[in-house]
């Protein structure tokens, strides 16, 4: 049986071009700290990659700080300014929201936004110097946040905005300055890199407290001898991301198909976030009275690769936080699966997904 693979946003499949790029780095033996040549071409690899990084989000080279995911760079926008209060949407990753457990929780729309005038009044309310994290795109829904909005009213009231972008890079157009966001994070395999490297993207002048010591790598930000391969990867994930950024939206039309052929079959069946501007990849669909794991559990057998609810770290399925930010109920925020699409996805790959997702979905209106 073939197998067909949508669930981009848990982990995107390495691009060839990125696989080329790492298999001739394997061959530079220096480290990127030392000064003798095989150390000096290694140097040069790093900062090659984050010149391509920088230019996929509109920014300059010493702006990228490399991390080893996007979940340490988000801990890092969270964690390196002490004395700040963190504020955070309600459906951002584990990784925002564990990062600061005690941060204030910006309420989001049914539809699926984070809600401005919430974030206005809980930035008038408290004192001090505030710092917000708003991501770009969700990772459930696809749904695209207001972040410049949001940057514009943290500025006004003296706050920092942290973006995460790492489920929008490479699916929309993502500009630093045009966003006004501070801190930006990155990761590479939701790119088609590879895992185990992201990215903070700093404004100039903001010195985040490095939360890794030991080491003046990356300007005394974050200690470590650079995972050379990983960050070449990245380099080269950036590279065909912002190559190929204008195909990206092609992607809506091959979902848009998907998501109605579904409902067509299965009236009972709910596209959630679907009144707002998605990315094009992302389709969150609700099939009533079936829990999210078990859909996983039958698409797999049906040899069709998607995810459950927000679970996709430990395994463990629990109801979306995301579905129930947005005021839908535990049953609902159970019942759900995201089908993401990508680089490698096909018309072929949303025929295999309907055949098994449709008889899935009267099998359970049959029992
Ligand atoms: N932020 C978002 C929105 C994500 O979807 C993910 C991964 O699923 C992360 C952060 C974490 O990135 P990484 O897997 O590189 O730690």
């Amino acid at each position: 049986m073939t197998r067909v693979y949508l669930d981009h946003n848990a982990s995107a499949p390495l691009k060839p071009a990125v696989k080329a790029a790492m298999l001739q780095a394997m061959e530079i033996a220096g480290n990127p700290s030392s000064v003798h040549a095989h150390g000096r071409a290694a140097r040069r690899a790093v900062e090659e990659a984050r010149a391509t990084v920088a230019a996929l989000v509109g920014a300059k080279p010493a702006q990228v700080l490399f991390t080893g995911s996007g979940t340490e760079a988000n801990n890092l926008a969270l964690r390196g300014f002490p004395g700040r209060r963190i504020l955070v949407s309600a459906i951002e990753h584990d990784s925002v929201l564990a990062a600061e457990p005690d941060a204030l929780r910006i309420p989001v729309t049914r539809a699926g936004a984070v809600d401005l005038e919430a974030l206005d009044r809980l930035l008038a309310d408290g004192a001090g110097p505030a710092l917000v994290s708003l991501m770009l795109a969700n990772n459930e829904t696809g749904v695209i946040q207001p972040v410049a909005e949001a940057a514009r009213l943290a500025h006004a009231r003296g706050a920092l905005l942290h973006c995460d972008a790492v489920q929008a890079a490479g699916r929309l157009p993502v500009e630093l300055g045009a966003l006004g966001a501070d801190l930006l994070t990155l990761s590479a395999h939701k790119l088609g890199g590879p895992a185990g490297v992201g990215a903070l993207l700093v404004a100039e002048g903001l010195e985040p407290e490095a939360l890794i010591r030991g080491g003046g790598q990356e300007r005394r930000r974050r200690a470590g001898t650079e995972n050379l391969l990983g960050i070449v990867g990245f380099g080269a994930a950036a590279r065909a991301a912002r190559d190929e950024l204008p195909l990206a939206g092609d992607l809506a039309a091959l979902r848009d198909r998907l998501e109605r052929e579904a409902l067509a079959a299965a009236p009972q069946a709910r596209v959630m976030g679907a009144t707002l501007p998605r990315v094009a990849n992302t389709s969150c669909l609700v099939l009533p009275g079936l829990s999210g794991e078990t859909q996983v559990m039958a698409l797999d057998l049906a040899g069709v690769a998607v995810s459950a609810g927000s679970a996709c770290s430990s395994g463990k399925v629990k109801p979306s936080h995301v579905l129930s930010a947005m005021g839908e109920d535990a049953s609902t925020a159970s019942s759900a699966i995201r089908v993401s699409l990508g680089w490698d996805s096909d018309e072929a790959a949303v025929d295999r997904f309907l055949e098994a997702w449709i008889a899935m979905a009267r099998r359970a209106r049959a029992a």
